[in-house]
């Protein structure tokens, strides 16, 4: 899981138009197909982990069993609505991420979730932030052109070995998935080694820590390790420029509420009401910055399409996906 705290304002460091383009827009209350791509960040009620790293500012809640039934049949909806808009929405193919607030691959209906939706025909990706503690066998009675993981080395909770050996496995079950380290200071020597150690054609991902800032030196060590670090070290100013959510990009929460992103609070409507088809439109970010991967990775006016084509939702960049891990 990553976390997001307001950040003070920096500019940019990709080139941004001085003036957002113009965004043509469908009629109030007009009813709208879904796009033939729709992107869904799916967070429920789960707010627990087994883990308890010092930069996570939730997670520290011990999830009841009536939270726990209640993050369980939501779960349960959300996959069987997927199916139903295979049967209604045909022409759409959907990429999901869950993004939980802990650590949702102990919870055996995270992974029964990833495995049904990995097998529907509709479903090009389904991904989930995840800290690797639990078994990872179960990917093998899952599709592995369609599941994946964006899994994070946590250094301070988990061994180097543990986890390599982990990444090890699913690479040779052939499982799609990245490696990502919090740019924490101490950190660094433990990411250094694991990108020495990790299968070459796997990525590994660094987030700049939130609140911290970096010299060019102190960038240079990072970005030698991921060399994409650039786009995560400073916030990106948002405001005004056209961002893909709210049309083909969702977030979604346990009881079907859907809003443009898990950033801006202004609801769409609900995903089992279809409510929100007529107000799925191109427009853009009301925020002034916007300084998490899964949600600028979605600004139409940085290049990260591009950089991650194929592999947007389990943060896999074009030309690490060609080799190995498929
Ligand atoms: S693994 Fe993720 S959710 Fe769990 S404590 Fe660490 S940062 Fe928080
Ligand atoms: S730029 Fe970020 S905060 Fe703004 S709408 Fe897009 S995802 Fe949300």
């Amino acid at each position: 899981m990553t976390v997001s705290l307001p950040l003070p304002t920096v500019r940019s460091t990709y080139p941004v138009p001085d003036e957002p383009p113009a965004l043509p827009q469908p009629a109030v209350g007009e009813p709208r197909a879904l796009p033939t791509h729709l992107t869904l960040l799916y967070r429920g009620p789960l707010a627990s982990c087994d883990y308890d790293c010092p930069y996570c500012p939730f997670a520290k809640r011990r999830d009841d069993p009536d939270t726990l039934r209640r993050d369980r049949a939501a779960l349960e909806r959300f996959t069987d609505r997927l199916a139903e808009l295979g049967e209604t929405d045909p022409g759409t193919r959907i990429a999901v991420l869950f993004t939980p607030w802990g650590e949702g691959l102990v919870r055996s209906w995270y992974r029964r979730a990833i495995t049904r939706l990995s097998h529907l025909p509709n479903i090009e990706r389904v991904a989930i932030q995840t800290n690797l503690s639990g078994r990872v066998g179960w990917l093998a009675d899952c599709d592995p052109a369609s599941a994946a993981l964006w899994a994070t080395y946590h250094p301070g909770e988990v061994t180097h070995e543990r986890f390599l050996a982990k990444a090890r496995e699913l690479s040779r079950m052939d499982v799609r998935y990245s490696v990502g380290v919090v740019g924490q200071p101490e950190h660094l020597a433990a990411a250094e080694r694991m990108r020495r150690d990790l299968p070459e054609q796997v990525y590994l991902w660094i987030n700049a820590s939130e609140g911290l800032t970096y010299t060019d030196a102190e960038a240079a060590q990072w970005q030698r390790i991921d060399p994409h670090f650039g786009y995560s070290r400073h916030p990106h100013v948002s405001q005004g420029r056209p961002c893909r959510t709210g049309d083909s990009v969702l977030s979604v929460n346990g009881d079907g509420t859907l809003r443009r992103c898990h950033f801006v609070d202004d609801v769409l409507g609900n995903l089992y009401d279809d409510s929100f088809r007529s107000r799925l439109r191109r427009s853009p970010c009301p925020l002034e910055i916007c300084d998490c991967h899964i949600g600028y990775v979605h600004l139409e006016s940085l290049d990260l399409y591009q950089v991650f084509n194929g592999g947007i939702v389990e943060r896999i960049p074009a030309d690490w996906s060609t080799v190995g891990t498929r």
